[in-house]
């Protein structure tokens, strides 16, 4: 009888373990409203959709993304949608075939959006779930799992994983309040248009030690060399 009640209770306290771990933090208006983030800047963001995933799913989920990321006047625009089959089934496998994809233009970050079979289903109920990443080399690829299927995913919404993710696409790291990261959201926004008026259409990428990386080559270059596939 208490096995029973334990092997009820486990997956619930993983799975707020996993919530508490994964916040980029709440707004602070008051430190919002004294920034001018300037005009609107357009973040391209091209998808890979797996298997069970439609299209309109996927444009769902990056609308939510780009009503997010408005507040910033930062607009999300999908350049394109293309078929994907998910390589993995754990996260390391999924993230590094995504970041081992050249940007190609006029991508500036690229996401899939994984779909759900049994299999995770199973295994949400023993090990918390990563429901999306984004590498931090270049802090440009990455994915979200779009479909609700397990328990964890009750408490984060596939939207929410996409509104978190896409902090973290613009360098944001976990913490208790976004304050810190609206003036670097600012800079970031400063140098894309910095770069598109000398004629370098990307909206930066960001390295480990938060630096911009203003090229997409050069984005392709850093992940190969930190998946030990430089040439
Ligand atoms: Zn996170």
């Amino acid at each position: 009888m208490q096995r029973i009640k334990m092997a009820r209770v486990l997956p619930i306290l993983l799975a707020m373990l996993t919530s508490a771990c994964t916040t980029v933090g709440k707004h602070d208006l008051d430190a919002l409203n004294t920034i001018d983030f300037g005009p609107v800047e357009k973040l391209r963001v091209c998808l890979l959709v797996d298997e069970g995933i439609t299209e309109s799913s996927a444009r769902t989920l990056f609308k939510k993304m780009s009503d997010e990321l408005s507040i910033f006047n930062l607009e999300v625009e999908i350049p394109w949608i293309r078929q994907w089959k998910r390589p993995a089934f754990w996260m390391n496998g999924i993230l590094e075939e995504v970041a081992l994809r050249p940007l190609e233009p006029p991508c500036d970050r690229l996401m899939a959006v994984v779909g759900r079979n049994f299999g995770d289903f199973l295994i949400s109920w023993f090990a918390p779930e990563i429901l999306g990443a984004v590498e931090t080399n270049t802090h440009t690829r990455g994915y979200v799992v779009g479909k609700t299927l397990t328990f964890n995913q009750l408490l984060q919404r596939p939207s929410d994983v996409a509104v978190h993710e896409s902090y973290h696409m613009l360098g944001c790291i976990h913490g208790r309040s976004l304050r810190k990261c609206y003036p670097y959201i600012l800079e970031l926004k400063q140098i894309a248009r910095a770069s598109r008026e000398e004629g370098n259409d990307f909206f930066p990428g960001i390295s480990l030690d938060r630096q911009p990386i203003t090229s997409r080559e050069e984005t392709d270059e850093i992940v190969r060399a930190a998946v030990g596939q430089s040439e």
